[in-house]
C-alpha cells in the first residue's frame, strides 16, 4: 500500500514558516503582502477555491482585497478593474479566478496583468522566464508539485517522469520543471489525448504526475510498482449520501493506484493545498520586491 504524501501537513507546515516571514517583513519594512482577489460570476467551485485563497492570505497576516464582479461584467470593464490594481502600490500581486465566464477573453486578461504582480505565473513575459530559467513567478499548482515532491525526500535527477495533460497551467509548465537542468532533471515525457497506448508510457514512470481532468485516466494497472504518482486532478461527482450531493476524485482511480505506487497523493488533502500555499510563497515574494524597489 503506498505511502500517503500529505499536502495538508506539509502545507500547514509551510504556512506557519510564512506566517513568520510576513511578521518579520512587517516589521522591518512597514510592508504587508496584498493580494487583489477578482473573482466574476458566481460559479459554485470558483467561489469555494476564492475563499480557501483568502482565508489562507488571512491566516498567513497577508490582507486581500476582494473584487466581486457580476458574470455580466464587460471585458472592458474587467480590463480597467486590473489596470487599477496594477498601479495600486499597496496590491503587490493579483489573482484573476478562472474560469471566466463565457463571452470574455481570458488571454487577454491575463496579458493585461503587470508581469511584477502575476503571482499565478501565468502572463507570457513570466511563462517565458521560466522556460530560459531567469527569476520569475512559477505556477502555484506546478510549483507545488515539485515542492511535494522535494518535502517528501523524491529524488527526480536521472528518473524517468510522466505528466498527463499539457495545459498551460499544469502539464506544460510541470513537465518543463521536472526537465530543467535546476529544477527536476529528470527525462521527461508529456502524454495528451493524441497519445496512443497511454499505458505504455504511464507503465515506465517513475514519477507519474496526473493532470488530465477525468476520473480514472490512470490505473492501477498502469502504474510501475514502486512508482511515486503526484495526482493533480479534482473533479467532483455525485455521491448521493453526501451532503452537498458530489464528493471529491483525482485523475487516478486512488484504490487501484495505491495498491502499486510507493508513494501518492490523496484527493482531496494532496496538491490542492500546495498550490494556495505557493500562491502565499509568490505573494510574499511579490511584496519583498516591491519594499526593496521602494528603498532603491
Ligand atoms: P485541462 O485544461 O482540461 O487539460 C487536461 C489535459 O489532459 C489536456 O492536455 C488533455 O489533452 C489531457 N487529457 C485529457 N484526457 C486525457 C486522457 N484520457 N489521456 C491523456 N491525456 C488526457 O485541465 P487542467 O486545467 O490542466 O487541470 C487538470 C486537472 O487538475 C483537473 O482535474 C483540475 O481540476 C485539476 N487542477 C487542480 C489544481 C489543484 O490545485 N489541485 C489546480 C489546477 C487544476 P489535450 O491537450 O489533447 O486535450
Amino acid at each position: 500500500m503506498a505511502e500517503l504524501i500529505d499536502g495538508k501537513a506539509l502545507a500547514a507546515a509551510m504556512r506557519a514558516e510564512m506566517a513568520e516571514k510576513v511578521a518579520a517583513l512587517r516589521a522591518e519594512t512597514g510592508v504587508t503582502p496584498g493580494l487583489g482577489v477578482v473573482l466574476v460570476g458566481d460559479d459554485p467551485a470558483s467561489k469555494s477555491y476564492v475563499t480557501a485563497k483568502e482565508r489562507a492570505l488571512a491566516e498567513a497576516g497577508m490582507v486581500s482585497r476582494d473584487i466581486r464582479l457580476p458574470a455580466e461584467t464587460t471585458q472592458a470593464e474587467l480590463l480597467q478593474v486590473i489596470a487599477e490594481l496594477n498601479a495600486d502600490p499597496a496590491v503587490h500581486g493579483i489573482l484573476v479566478q478562472l474560469p471566466l465566464p463565457k463571452g470574455l477573453d481570458e488571454a487577454e486578461v491575463i496579458r493585461a496583468i503587470a508581469p511584477e504582480k502575476d503571482v499565478d505565473g501565468f502572463t507570457p513575459v513570466n511563462v517565458g522566464k521560466m522556460v530560459i530559467g531567469e527569476e520569475c513567478y512559477l505556477p502555484c499548482t506546478p510549483h507545488g508539485v515539485m515542492k511535494m515532491l522535494e518535502r517528501a525526500g523524491v529524488a527526480t535527477k536521472g528518473k524517468h517522469a510522466v505528466v498527463v495533460g499539457r495545459s498551460n497551467i499544469v502539464g506544460k509548465p510541470v513537465a518543463h520543471l521536472l526537465a530543467a537542468k535546476n529544477g527536476g532533471n529528470a527525462t521527461v515525457t508529456l502524454c495528451h489525448t493524441a497519445t496512443q497506448d497511454l499505458a505504455a508510457f504511464t507503465r515506465q514512470a517513475d514519477i507519474l504526475v496526473v493532470a488530465s481532468g477525468r476520473p480514472n485516466t490512470v490505473t492501477g494497472e498502469m502504474v510501475k510498482p514502486g512508482a511515486v504518482v503526484i495526482d493533480v486532478g479534482v473533479n467532483r461527482v455525485p455521491c448521493a449520501g453526501t451532503k452537498t450531493g458530489y464528493r471529491l476524485c483525482g485523475d487516478c482511480d486512488f484504490e487501484s493506484v495505491a495498491a502499486v505506487a510507493s508513494k501518492l497523493t490523496p484527493v482531496p488533502g494532496g496538491v490542492g493545498p500546495m498550490t494556495i500555499t505557493m500562491l502565499l510563497e509568490n505573494t510574499h515574494q511579490a511584496a519583498v520586491r516591491a519594499a526593496k524597489r521602494q528603498r532603491s
